[in-house]
């Protein structure tokens, strides 16, 4: 293997596999799945994601932004690929280039992608129906559909698809499934009056993941899957009825072992002393490796199967954990488990997250360029 042996990502094939699959079973007839490979694929790679996804047959493909989507469609020549999010005007001429969906936010933004471009761009209109974010904004499905058609009818703009995302559908409440019902209804009213107005729209898409388990709806004609297909939870603890597998697990190696005596202390501002005699192991890894400096005295790593909490702060490069618990002795260059499993224990990105008060999104999303992605089975 021709990295650094320091702190790298493993990658699982097989579980990302595994996920698609769970997917596929899951999503209704006539509903295809579009992978959400934005930040580089949540930080797993675009390049083996978007190969593994377009071999088991995924056609569709969202991104946040042009250089993503550009990236992408260097990988997968012949995918559909949509960016979800805002793109400047000025490189339409880009978007025509490589085939790419632009999503359109507002009806200005219409007009001015339309003035803009010279070749027909390929689009789909997004709706706010609750999430406050992008998109068309208005209190009647009426209205919206109204919008759209003025849009379909500038040159230079070919819409083929009307999208909207749910703020809340993965949370389980009463009042949180309504709202979720309520975004759905509103833009499955539009796409009915488009249709009776005679236009023809292929893509109506509402789905994210969470919703493709808990609120699953035929009438979505795509899914837009994220963090499923990565083995992770939208909102952690709350369970999901699918079965998923981490797609990555963060390793690391201890560079150093001491015994420490009572009243020592460990890493900058001395937030953690020794109250006794302990066995202490520094780790190749730290915040400039995406490992927040929130887990300091709180995160815990896994080395030879034993859980090892983190002494003191969370530096940029290292982190120092206990490992007097260990039954084995422990050297330099032992291999340290971040998230994943060894042995019998497993610490998920989900976990981490929920420790800091964060979502697993972010912990993956957040693992820096310096950490080396290796693929593996
Ligand atoms: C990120 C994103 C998704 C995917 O969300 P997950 O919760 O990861 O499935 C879907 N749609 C839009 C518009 C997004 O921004």
């Amino acid at each position: 293997m021709q990295f650094l042996k320091r702190s790298w990502a493993e990658i699982s094939i097989s579980a990302l596999r595994h996920n698609m699959h769970q997917i596929n079973q899951i999503l209704p007839k006539g509903c295809a799945p579009m992978a959400v490979v934005k930040a580089d694929a949540y930080g797993h790679g675009y390049n083996i994601v978007c190969q593994i996804l377009s071999q088991m047959g995924v056609n569709h493909f969202a991104v946040s932004n042009l250089n993503e989507a550009i990236e992408v469609r260097k990988i997968c020549p012949d995918s559909e690929i949509l960016i979800l999010g805002y793109t400047p005007p000025e490189y339409a001429q880009l978007l025509d280039e490589y085939n790419i969906i632009q999503g359109i936010l507002s009806v200005e933004y219409a007009r001015i992608l339309s003035a803009s471009s010279k070749k027909t761009i390929r689009c789909h209109v997004k709706l706010d129906t609750g999430m406050g974010r992008i998109g068309l904004k208005n209190d009647k499905p009426e209205e919206t559909a109204k919008e759209i058609e003025y849009i379909c009818n500038l040159p230079n703009i070919k819409i083929e698809g009307i999208y909207t995302h749910f703020a809340v559908a993965d949370t389980n409440t009463e009042e949180c499934c309504e709202f979720t019902k309520n975004q759905a209804d509103f833009i499955k009213q539009t796409a009915e009056i488009l249709k009776t107005d005679g236009y023809d729209i292929k893509h109506t898409h509402f789905m994210n993941s969470a919703a493709s388990v808990n609120h699953s709806d035929p009438a979505s004609t795509l899914a837009r899957v994220g963090i499923i297909l990565y083995g992770l939870l939208p909102n952690y603890p709350e369970k999901l009825n699918i079965s998923l597998k981490p797609v990555m697990s963060l390793k690391s190696i201890v560079s150093q072992v001491k015994t420490i005596s009572p009243g020592t202390s460990i890493s900058y501002g001395r937030t953690f002393i020794a109250d006794q005699k302990m066995t202490v192991a520094t780790v190749t890894i730290g915040y400039a490796d995406g490992y927040p400096r929130l887990l300091s005295n709180k995160g815990y790593v896994i080395i030879h199967g034993t859980k090892c909490p983190i002494l003191g702060r969370v530096c940029m490069d290292q982190i120092m954990v206990d490992v007097s618990g260990v039954a084995v002795t422990v050297k330099p260059n032992d291999i340290v488990t971040i998230i994943g499993k060894d042995g019998n224990e497993e610490i998920t990105a989900d976990e981490t997250a929920y420790l800091i008060g964060t979502i697993g999104y972010e912990i993956v999303c957040g693992i820096s360029k310096r950490v080396p992605r290796v693929i593996v089975d």
